[in-house]
């Protein structure tokens, strides 16, 4: 599942962290999850919790999970804007079609709370 690949490099990049600063214990993981990047967060929470077992720096960490708007950007005008409801094809500015989702596509590590 798309959800478990997802999970274990975010654990990879866990652990790179955690060496990183010599740290010996994650307690609290926080990422963004994009409402279009067609992750499941039940999926994506039960992925976390199967692999924080395998994973002993990880055995305690709480998953926090942040919810991304989608926001766009113009090609026409330049700015961006955030869709109000699922329309995600039309910039709010000026009408063109012409735009680009510029957030709300991806996961992302936020941040990592360690000793
Ligand atoms: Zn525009």
């Amino acid at each position: 599942m798309h959800e478990y690949s997802v999970v274990s490099s975010l654990m990879d990049l866990c652990e790179t962290h955690a060496k990183k600063h010599n740290a010996t214990k994650i307690e609290k993981v926080v990422v963004s999850i994009g409402e279009r990047c067609g992750m499941d967060k039940q999926l994506f929470m039960s992925a976390f919790e199967t692999f924080k077992e395998e994973l002993d720096i990880c055995k305690e960490a709480v998953l926090d999970i942040v919810d991304e708007k989608v926001e766009l950007e113009c090609l026409d005008c330049k700015k961006t804007c955030t869709p109000p409801n699922l329309e995600y094809g039309v910039c709010t500015h000026c009408g063109s079609q012409s735009v680009r989702l510029i957030k709300g596509t991806q996961m992302q590590l936020l941040s990592l709370e360690m000793v």
